[in-house]
């Protein structure tokens, strides 16, 4: 439902996105010249899309492009090749878009990607995925014949900050569903919990007594908090972070059996920065609790980090928080909120190894366009030689 929701406010962003375009009529330095830019289509554009949210992360790509006037070319998750994309072309195709705009290739990144990636026809790929195949595909783009535009949507390793001053019942809840959403596989999931020392013992408690009670297991049961877990390969990888993080020394709180693919909330208290927990995207339902000194203390764990996607604060003083947001290295940080939020008005994008590039309004607007400087001399200019 919530990604249903996201897809849906996106396509009808893009939806209005032919008549925001616009170019300009700049003033000349040269005596009879005028300047005008021109926003034009990109051409064609490939879309690489991960398996997590994988209609509204196809969707975000696909419909602005196609409102701004390029053609796709998509390859959707191996996972998710469905709702990742054949399904998004049925329903273009029953809406009548003409053949040959929206191209959906099916298949293993491993395999065809590359070929996508270095065909000589997209001149834009758009790809949301780990940080390690986006570095790879950021290099394929300029590493052949051609030069090509990229925006890379990569990994996150959200920190959620609670100052002293902070409301805790609410921020106990907002850190429950910030990262147990999806079972934490959200590229925006809290991926630290970072408190403020003198709150630090109240808010395990209140957080721990809160997590106890979510529902785990069927996810077609309304009520169920925590589902399974995409495949085999990621539980595989989340037994491994929890054995890790024993092994650095972090105390685990709370525990329960993974049956199948349901991993049950793990959390892990007296976390430090240098942990793998802190270091590296968790993307399932563990999270660490890190001991902050103070608000600067906070602030320096807060960015002590290679990625910097989205980031939250609590704190009672707005001001305090705005400062302290604004202090973040990250392309989203909300207060008084959870890191997972997506606008569809609203720049959405990261730093660091998260990414370059912004999807949403006038941001991808500007990025499925190109820019075309057009000049019109009125009079024979005077040149001096
Ligand atoms: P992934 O990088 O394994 O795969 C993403 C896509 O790339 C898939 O379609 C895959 O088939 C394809 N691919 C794999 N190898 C390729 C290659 N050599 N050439 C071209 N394409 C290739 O990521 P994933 O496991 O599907 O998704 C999870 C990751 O995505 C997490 O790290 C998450 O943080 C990130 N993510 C980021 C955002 C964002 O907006 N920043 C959103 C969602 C997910």
């Amino acid at each position: 439902m919530v990604e249903f929701g996201s897809a849906r406010a996106i396509t009808l962003e893009a939806a209005s996105f032919p008549n925001r375009v616009h170019g300009e009529i700049r003033a000349s330095n040269t005596p009879g010249k005028e300047n005008f830019v021109y926003r034009e289509p990109i051409g064609v554009v490939a879309v690489i899309s991960p398996w997590n949210f994988p209609l509204h992360l196809t969707q975000r790509s696909i419909a602005p492009a196609l409102a701004l006037g390029n053609a796709v070319v998509l390859k959707p998750a191996s996972d998710t090749p469905i709702t990742g994309g054949l399904l998004l072309a049925k329903v273009f195709e029953e809406a009548g878009l003409p053949k040959g705009l929206l191209n959906v290739v099916v298949g293993a990144g491993s395999e065809i990607g590359d070929a996508i990636v270095t065909h000589d026809i997209p001149s834009f790929v758009s790809f949301t995925g780990s940080t390690s195949v986006g570095k790879h595909i950021g290099e394929l783009a300029n590493g052949g014949d051609y030069i090509k535009q990229v925006a890379l949507e990569l990994g996150g390793n959200s920190p959620f900050v609670v100052l002293k001053d902070a409301d805790i019942e609410q921020a106990v809840k907002a850190a429950a569903f910030g990262k147990f959403l999806h079972q934490g596989q959200i590229c925006l999931a809290i991926n630290r919990i970072i408190v403020e020392d003198e709150i630090y013992d109240d808010f395990v408690e209140r957080f721990l007594a809160h997590v106890k009670t979510l529902n785990v297991g069927d996810p077609s049961k309304q009520d169920t908090a925590v589902g399974p877990i995409i495949n085999e390969k990621q539980v595989k990888s989340l037994k491994e972070k929890i054995a890790k993080a024993q092994e650095e020394g972090a105390k685990m709180i709370l525990s329960a059996e993974i049956k199948g693919q349901v991993v049950p909330p793990h959390i892990f208290t007296e976390v430090t920065r240098e942990m793998d927990l802190s270091r590296n995207e968790v993307f399932g339902p563990l999270v660490g609790i890190i001991r902050a000194k103070d608000e600067e203390d906070a602030l320096s764990i807060a960015n002590d980090s290679m990625y910097g996607l989205s980031s939250a604060v609590f704190t009672a003083d707005m001001q305090k928080g705005l400062r302290f947001a604004r202090g973040i290295r990250a392309g989203m940080t909300h207060i008084n909120d959870i890191s997972v939020n997506d606008e569809s008005n609203m720049p959405f994008g990261g730093e660091k190894n998260s990414g370059i590039g912004r999807f949403n309004g006038e941001w991808i607007l500007e990025e499925f366009t190109r820019t075309h400087w057009i000049s019109m001399q009125n009079e024979p200019r005077q040149y001096p030689f």
